[in-house]
């Protein structure tokens, strides 16, 4: 073999790495080659110098650093409000889901509700006024149904709202009846409001998707 290949092999051990030959056939071959045994110990010198070399100085930048970072990256405060926002609207929807389940429940059951209506009409209220609580509830738990959900209960206030004022004036309904129907106003508004939050962030993820490389 060569002195060259020890040589390599010699350089591979400084450096901590396989050696490509029994370490004994090295040292064996160092103490028999006077040439390779001076190129050690040089090898072996250099190594060390430079491993004990001073690094250079370099200024310590961190506090330009650390005050160069904006307070806060942009757009996470705004993130935040905007979860806290739907956060708030979905636990006002859970609220009038859950008062809008507690006034149909009974009607459904026992048909006695305010009106006094045959008792099937009376059913047939309270499972619809049910089905209404039902489906803020489901907006609630998941806000991606909003928009969906959004054209059933929108007409449904839609033509409540006007038939109700004049059912008022002509005395066809006691106040309190129409009063709950207030509930199911508010309930659309927070389900449209969610459903317009939804469509705002799938928009401003579409841009960003369009705008960030892949
Ligand atoms: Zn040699």
């Amino acid at each position: 073999m060569s002195c060259q290949t020890y040589r390599e092999a010699l350089s591979a051990r400084l450096d901590g790495e396989p050696l490509g030959l029994p370490s004994g056939e090295l040292d064996g071959h160092l103490s028999a080659c006077p040439d390779c045994a001076a190129w050690a110990a040089d090898a072996e010198r250099v190594t060390r110098r430079a491993r004990l070399a001073p690094a250079p100085p370099v200024p310590d930048l961190t506090a330009v650093v650390l005050g160069a970072l904006p307070r806060e990256l942009p757009g996470v405060r705004a993130a935040a409000r905007a979860r806290l926002a739907t956060t708030a609207l979905r636990l006002l929807l859970l609220a009038v889901g859950v008062a809008q389940g507690a006034l149909a429940w009974p009607v459904l059951v026992s048909g006695a509700g305010a009106m006094s209506a045959p008792v099937h009409m009376e059913h047939e209220s309270g499972a619809w006024n049910l089905a209404l609580a039902a489906a803020f509830l489901a907006v609630a738990a998941a806000p991606r149904l909003a928009a969906g959900a959004l054209p059933f209960l929108g007409s449904f206030v839609a033509l409540l709202v006007p038939v109700t004022v004049a059912d008022l004036a002509a005395g066809h309904v006691h106040a309190d009846r129409a009063v709950a129907h207030l509930l199911l106003v508010a309930g659309v508004v927070v389900v449209a409001l969610l459903a317009w939050r939804g469509r705002r962030r799938r928009e401003l993820a579409a841009v960003a998707g369009r705008r960030v490389p892949a």
